[in-house]
């Protein structure tokens, strides 16, 4: 694989630096990503997943998901990148019943467009006022582009891996890997991202959906063109460069000389009290991203500001508390196992699944982390941006694994193997491998 410079600005009007993958010529099958409807057999049973445009639930809908993972799963709801949810444990006479209540829930509003609502927002947008680091709130956008996704019938056609973004200018969700992404640039303003690299197209908020739509069509049409499977704009070849000139062709736009947006992989979600006015935001790290019906029903009852945010961080955020609420419902919600407090060293800790959910996996990372972090020893500054995240894996292949620098967890079969910066270190059991991430976070 080789970085090249594609598509000169003479040519293409833009100038992006595109992924040349010599060897690609296509997927050789559609992907697989489980849904509510099309759900996954895995190790522990079927996985399903529900999309979450933008995250945001309301508590209704979240105590729903979780009576559904008590009585259809294993009880448990499971926060993905994606700001997603998914159930694991379903046994075959059981997925019906699941999809039916997703249905009825409101979280299931189509069945042909079901897997293709990853949409990424700002969790913050709109709460923490001037200088919190938004420019815009996203928040009209979420369901303007959800409804309009569905209302195309030839956009079922994406690969269920594609991924939306709507970044309200702070930064913190365009450097997820978003397919197509509008940052906000000025207050009526956005920059349209493809695969993460700024294509110099800016247009009006009022066409931020519009232009994200035109991206998708486009990403199906460059396919169709090649006669090639692909699941994300940035498998193909000049993909960036070619969807960003049809999306030009079809909006009839030009790109003129423009400041580029470089957006930056963000590890680490909102925890705790955010902003100091009448209303504040609490964020929630939920650690490893499990979260028992229990935990998600004592969630959906403290978020009286009417809606639950989830964040690509496998968190959630209760937006618009009094602080006095706040402040009961952080101890509630730490009493409950979940976390409130940017010193704790779940801080920025994700696993794959591992044993038993993965036949792969070579441990229960899960466990092994959990063991990790009640070692760890107390922090000397809170957790923060600049926190070092840690990734869990049971296989080589690390899925689930945070963008950007990470201190990689992989299992060997006879302990782990902690990487970090191109180096390694074979640990041997859990108080080494404790010790290990701990000189890694820097703690020591
Ligand atoms: S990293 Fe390996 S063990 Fe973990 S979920 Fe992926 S395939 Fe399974």
């Amino acid at each position: 694989m080789t970085l090249r410079q594609s598509g000169s600005p003479q040519e293409t009007g833009i100038s992006i630096p595109c992924v040349d993958i010599a060897d690609f010529h296509g997927r050789s099958r559609p992907d697989a990503c489980p849904g509510a409807l099309q759900v996954h057999a895995a190790a522990d049973g079927g996985l399903a997943r529900v999309r979450v445009p933008g995250g945001r639930l309301t508590p209704d809908r979240l105590r729903e998901l979780a009576e559904a993972a008590r009585l259809h799963g294993d009880g448990a709801l499971e926060l993905t990148s994606r700001a997603n949810v998914q159930v694991r444990g379903l046994a075959p006479d059981e997925e019906h019943g699941f999809a039916a209540r997703m249905a009825r829930a409101g979280l299931l509003p189509s069945t042909t467009h079901e897997r293709i609502r990853n949409i990424l927002a700002s969790p913050l947008t709109g709460l923490d006022g001037p200088g919190g680091g938004g420019i815009a709130d996203v928040t009209p956008l979420i369901g303007e582009l959800d409804r309009r996704l569905c209302a195309r019938p030839a956009l079922a056609a994406l690969p269920g891996r594609f991924m939306f973004a709507l970044d309200d200018g702070r930064g913190d969700v365009a450097g997820l890997g978003a397919d197509a992404t509008v940052v906000f640039v000025a207050p009526d303003r956005v920059a349209l991202l493809l695969a993460g690299t700024d294509t110099g197209l800016r247009v009006g908020a009022d066409t931020a959906v519009t232009a994200l739509l035109a991206a998708a069509e486009a990403f199906l049409d460059e396919l169709a063109a090649r006669d090639v499977t692909a699941w994300r704009i940035s498998e193909l070849p000049d993909g960036p460069v070619l969807v960003a000139d049809r999306v030009l062709t079809a909006l009839t736009a030009r790109v003129t000389p423009f400041e580029p947006v470089r957006p930056r992989p963000v590890a680490l979600g909102p925890v705790g009290l955010v902003g100091d006015s009448a209303r504040v935001a609490l964020g929630v790290a939920v650690p490893l991203g499990r979260l028992t019906s229990d935990q998600a029903r004592l969630l959906a009852g403290l978020a009286s500001g009417g809606e639950i945010r989830l964040t690509p961080w496998r968190g959630a955020v209760l937006p618009r508390l009094a602080p006095a609420e706040a402040a009961d419902a952080a101890g509630r919600l730490r009493a409950a196992g979940l976390v409130v407090d940017p010193a704790s060293p779940w801080i920025g800790v994700t696993a794959c699944a591992g044993r038993p959910g993965c036949a792969k996996s070579l441990a229960d990372v899960r466990a092994d982390a959990t063991a990790v972090v009640a070692l760890a020893p107390p922090s000397r500054r809170p957790y923060g941006t600049d926190t070092l995240p840690v990734h869990w894996a049971g296989c080589a292949r690390r899925c689930g694994r945070p963008r950007g620098r990470v201190a990689d967890v992989v299992a060997t079969g006879h302990g782990y193997h902690l990487e970090l910066d191109g180096t390694g270190l074979t640990c041997s059991g859990i108080e080494e491998t404790a010790a290990a991430v701990t000189a890694a976070r820097g703690e020591l």
